[in-house]
Parts: structure tokens; sequence; C-alpha cells
């Protein structure tokens, strides 16, 4: 049997969430007279301490709109290098809401208000120029291995930006791993953000959506963006009670994710050739270097799926794995024994080039 820790979003609902989704009451959404979205989307709105909530398709389409509606065209947005809304949706941002990303690299996946207001000052901003209105987080921090952004950085960020006149948007795809990891209370990252996004359907299980929150007044300009790009859904009541069914059932057991995800970061470290820090997995995601195995991530992750388990290549050297509901503690030990089986294998048929590889020497 095959253990795929792809991602979270490769969950499929379960028994429970397709009865859920089988009894919901619906309506048509576009008119605002589906009873299982309002009930999503006021149960976010009060949990989040947020005016308002609309129900979005998917993580992408929140962002998109989240920042259509708190930018203008040619407005310039601070961001990481490094997250969602740079690495996988900078084409988009340009062609959609029509803004330039400036995108700052820092070692550890956090923007501190230092390095925003840096990024603010590191160009002209007379009227002239490109006016920066928006900074952009995430939280979990994908590509930190699911690195939860620190309560006391967004504190001292909330404090600059309103003080530079800034709005912030918080890409909170993962933002219940982070709830469960640290007891913040959703009302508290409520607080300290314009917007939030949050997904159904990656750690959460739902096969589709997420909620993008913030004041009365940009709920209803991402209701209007909403339907310009598409996304005005008709008798989505039954995607909102597969979400509503992960609200009450799948947060908590995020938990259960994390310690297998340091279970199995902790396995990992033990394979001579993987580089993998454990404490730097703070929730589900697992990030590995196999430069030392004489292996990029590509090769690494095509001979682990003929090993039976299957990773995700996530940059040149680096693999990822992410622990969710469909894998449990046994699950994770299978995957350590094959994966050390198959590095056992790579040392040996590897040896001769090994540091040439290592070295960028062709052999
Ligand atoms: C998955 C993800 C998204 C996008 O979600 P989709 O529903 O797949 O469009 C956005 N941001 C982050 C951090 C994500 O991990």
């Amino acid at each position: 049997m095959m253990i795929d820790l792809r991602s979270d979003t490769l969950t499929k609902p379960t028994e429970g969430m397709r009865r859920a989704m089988w009894q919901a009451e619906v309506g048509d959404d576009c008119y605002g007279e589906d009873p299982t979205v309002r009930l999503l989307e006021e149960k976010c709105a009060e949990l989040f301490g947020k005016e308002s909530a609309v129900f979005m398709p998917s993580g992408t389409m929140s962002n998109q709109i989240a920042i259509r509606c708190n930018t203008a065209p040619g407005d310039e947005v601070i961001i990481h290098h490094d997250y969602h809304v740079h690495f996988f949706e900078s084409a988009q941002t340009a062609d959609l809401a029509k803004v330039v990303l400036n995108p700052v690299r820092t070692s550890n996946g956090i923007l501190t208000s230092k390095e925003i207001r840096d990024a603010l000052e590191s160009k002209p901003r007379s009227a002239m120029y490109a006016q920066v209105t928006l900074v952009s987080v995430e939280n979990t921090i994908n590509a930190y291995g699911g690195r939860i952004y620190p309560f006391e950085e967004l504190l001292l960020l909330r404090r600059e930006t309103e003080r530079l006149g800034l709005r912030v948007h918080m890409d909170g795809a993962r933002l219940f791993n982070a709830i469960v990891a640290t007891g913040i209370k959703p009302t508290q990252y409520g607080k300290v953000v314009d917007s939030l996004s949050i997904c159904f359907a990656k750690g959460l299980g739902a096969p589709v959506g997420s909620m993008l929150m913030g004041t009365e007044e940009f709920a209803e300009k991402a209701r209007k963006y909403r339907k310009w790009y598409g996304g005005g859904l008709h008798q989505s009541g039954v995607l909102a009670a597969a979400a509503l069914y992960a609200l009450e059932n799948h947060v908590d057991r995020l938990a259960e994710d994390h310690a297998n995800a340091k279970r199995l970061a902790e396995g990992l470290q033990s394979i001579p050739g993987i580089i993998l820090a454990p404490e730097t997995v703070e929730t589900n995601i697992v990030m590995f270097d196999v430069r030392q195995l004489g292996i990029d991530a590509q090769e690494f992750v095509a001979e682990a799926r003929g090993e039976g388990v299957l990773l995700f290549p996530w940059a040149r050297y680096t693999v990822r794995a992410v622990t969710n509901l469909g894998i449990n503690r046994a699950d994770i030990d299978l995957a350590i024994e094959r994966l050390k089986k198959l590095c056992s294998r790579l040392r040996q048929e590897r040896r001769g080039n090994r540091y040439c590889d290592y070295y960028g020497i062709s052999s």
C-alpha cells in the first residue's frame, strides 16, 4: 500500500463528512439563499472576530480577491519571496489585481516589521511611483516546514503597518495548524490583520473551500469579485456542509498530524544522507534535504515512489512530506522503514559519484 505524504490536500471526505454533505439544506447562494453557506460564513466571522466572511472555492481565489480588494492597480504589495502568493501566484496577481509584488527574502520565512520598513524605504515613494498599500503574510509558512509565524512578530507588524498606513492580509491556508499548536485563539489572529483566509481542503480534510474574512465593506467587494472571477456558486451548501463538519470534527485532531510529523522527522533524521532538523518541525510539514545522497529531489521522489512512499519535490534538493488525516502512526513507521531501505541502497549505488554531485562537478 502506498503511503501518500505529498500534501494535506489529498485527503478524501470521510463517511461522516459525506453524510453531512448528503443531508445539507441548500438554496441558491448567488441569491444569498443557501442556509448552510450562510451558517458557515456566520460561524467563521464570529470565530475569527471579523465583521463578515465570504465562502470561496479555493485558497488561491481567496488570496487573489483579498489582494484585489485591498489594493488599486499599480500598487505594490510587500511579501516574502517564498509565500504561496509570490511563489505560486505571482502571474495571477500581476494579471488580475495588476499590482507589483515586492518579494523580500529572509532565512526563516518571517517578515519582521523592520524588514517591511526596509522594503518600503528601498525605493522612492512619492506620488509618481508605486505605492505600497498591503503586506501579505502566511501562517503557517508552507515553504519553511509549516513554521508558525510568531505571534509577537504579528503584533509588532500590526503596530508598524498601522503607523505606515498599510493593510495586512494573512494567507491562513493552514492557520488552524497554528491555532492548535499554539493555543492562540482565532479572534487573536483576526485582530492583527485586516483580511484573512483559511482553507478547508488542507488539513481539515474537506474536498473544497476556503473562507475570506474582513470588514463588511471588504466582504461586499469580495462578493463582487468572486462573481467576476467565476466563483459565484449556486447550491454550494453541500460544500459548506463538509466545511462545517470539518470545523466540528477535524480541528483538534490536527495535533495528531503534528505528532506524526515530529515522529517522521525524528525517524528521517536518523537516516545517514538525509539532512533535517526535527526541531524546525512545528506543525504538519517535514522538509528535508537529500543532496548528500548524490541525488536531487525529483530523482529521490521517483525512487521513493518505487518503495511505496509518495513525496513532493519542493526545490532542487528539498523534499516535502505532509501528514494528514489519512495517515496514522503505523503509516509513519512504515514510511520511515521504507525510506531507510531506499537511502541505504542509494548510498551503496552512488558512493562513486556522490562527492562529484555534491560539489557540482559532472561525473
Ligand atoms: C494550498 C495553499 C493555498 C492555495 O489553496 P488552493 O485551495 O489549493 O487554491 C494558498 N496558500 C497556501 C499557504 C497554501 O498552502
